[in-house]
């Protein structure tokens, strides 16, 4: 079965078209030439990617048409027969608010402190619920592209820093990236890319652009760049060549916290989020978050993150642990609970209903069954590793990191897992409210 969903568009007003599936209608951007009502489009990330012939479009649905709403079906039931835990009425005015979209800080931080169980299941089943009602079973799966473990920071948790002389280093050249993103896109059917590496200068503005427009000539795709902190003309050029998604992370809000970890970088804080500001003036549809669990963190840390992500119009939430790494001076620091981390997705969904909230790889190296788990705390986006094979395991940000498992194997998992909770490969729009 193909792996992602093509829509039929509606209505197109400007820059903007709408796009439905199978009756669910999603807001998304377009920008490319000659799309009219009537046309069968790949959106991506609330961008269309790309035109369908029509006949083609429609054999493709012809092929979705049942299991989608067999998975809608699934997706309602499984929302429907979470078993509603019985907890106190303070806790639960507070997902009311939720609910209503009036969460604050203080309630924020009153969630985040919870560790009774009844408690914790009755915040993840109303973060799944808000999910379904807010935007239904879609789910992004992004593929990701490491291609330079290259880095010229020394963030303390990260195992390619600089300072790890241990690790081999690794660059794909132009022709490796765009020929491992076309394979991506054509053979394997992704329509949204990552392309990440260290802080990498050898990868000029110029260089960053030329694979860009490499790929872009050869597919259609949305593709998301994680460089790092670069200057503000990089991030023009990037978007000149015709990326639209920037994964930037701020790794925590707290200035204080933000120093230590990266003690000795050449980029600040403020600089980080001058950076994710600029991206979202120039149009990038942002994912953003932190690192849960540093040495040091607090839960008013964690909920100072989460409003950080809103109020920068993050269209994606990227909250993963910390994981201790070898090499690095914190490998002796201890990784923070499951729950910690479950809280913060639980709660960003809750802040921010309309959010695409993703699962990270980290979250999974946490433990075996923490992917789906976090898919039923209100996640609704997945990213498989395509790093092609030779270099995957040098990219060792941490332990675990780095699924050795092939591409094909990798989707067929993912797509299992979907399957099983009910959750369909389809676009889920730009956020209403953006
Ligand atoms: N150079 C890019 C990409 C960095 S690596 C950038 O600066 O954005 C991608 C992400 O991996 C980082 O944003 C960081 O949050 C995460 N990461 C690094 N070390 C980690 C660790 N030990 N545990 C969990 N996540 C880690």
């Amino acid at each position: 079965m193909c792996y992602s969903i093509p829509g039929r568009v509606v209505e197109v007003a400007g820059r903007t078209a709408v796009v439905d599936y199978f009756g669910e209608r999603r807001n998304v951007l377009n920008e490319l030439r000659n799309v009219n009502p009537g046309d069968y489009v790949y959106a991506q990330g609330g961008f269309v990617v790309q035109v369908m012939p029509e006949e083609e479009a429609k054999d493709v649905l012809e092929l979705w048409r049942e299991a989608f709403f067999k998975l809608q079906r699934l997706d309602e039931e499984t929302v429907k027969n979470a078993g509603v835990e019985k907890v106190s009425e303070g806790f639960s005015r507070i997902i009311g608010k939720a609910k209503a979209g009036g969460l604050e800080r203080e309630d924020i931080l009153q969630l985040l402190d919870t560790t009774n169980p009844k408690e914790l299941s009755f915040l993840y089943s109303s973060a799944n619920r808000v999910r379904h009602e807010s935007l239904k079973n879609s789910c992004c799966v992004h593929g990701i592209i490491e291609f330079s473990n290259h880095c010229g920071n020394n963030c303390l948790y990260c195992g390619i820093r600089e300072g790890n002389s241990t690790l081999p280093r690794y660059r794909m050249s132009v022709e490796e990236i765009v020929e491992a993103a076309a394979e991506a896109v054509n053979v394997h059917g992704f329509r949204a890319l990552v392309l990440q590496s260290g802080e990498d200068d050898w990868y000029t503005p110029e260089i960053l652009a030329q694979i860009i427009r490499g790929i872009k000539e050869r597919c259609g795709v949305l593709l998301f760049m994680s460089v790092g902190t670069r200057d503000l003309d990089c991030y023009r050029e990037m978007y000149e060549a015709g990326a639209r998604g920037v994964l930037l992370r701020f790794e925590t809000s707290n200035p204080r916290l933000y120093s230590k970890m990266h003690a000795g970088s050449k980029s600040t804080l403020k600089d980080r989020i001058k950076t994710i500001e600029y991206a979202v003036k120039l149009g990038f549809v942002v994912a953003t978050g932190s690192l849960i669990g540093l040495p040091g963190q607090t839960k008013e840390d964690i909920a100072n993150d989460i409003l950080l992500t809103k109020s920068l119009k993050a269209e994606m939430y990227s909250f993963g642990p910390f994981i201790p790494s070898p090499q690095t001076p914190l490998a002796d620091a201890p990784a923070p609970e499951v729950d910690t981390v479950l809280k913060a997705l639980a709660v960003s969904r809750l802040a921010d209903p309309q959010a695409k909230i993703l699962v990270t790889t980290a979250l999974e190296a946490l433990g075996g069954d923490c992917r789906r788990r976090g898919l039923l705390t209100g996640g609704n986006s997945l990213m498989v590793n395509l790093t092609p094979l030779s270099h995957r395991r040098y990219y060792s940000i941490y332990p675990g990191h780095s699924n050795s498992s092939d591409t094909e194997d990798q989707i067929k998992e993912t797509l299992k897992l979907l399957y099983s909770l009910g959750r369909a490969p389809t676009d889920l729009g730009v956020k209403a409210n953006a």
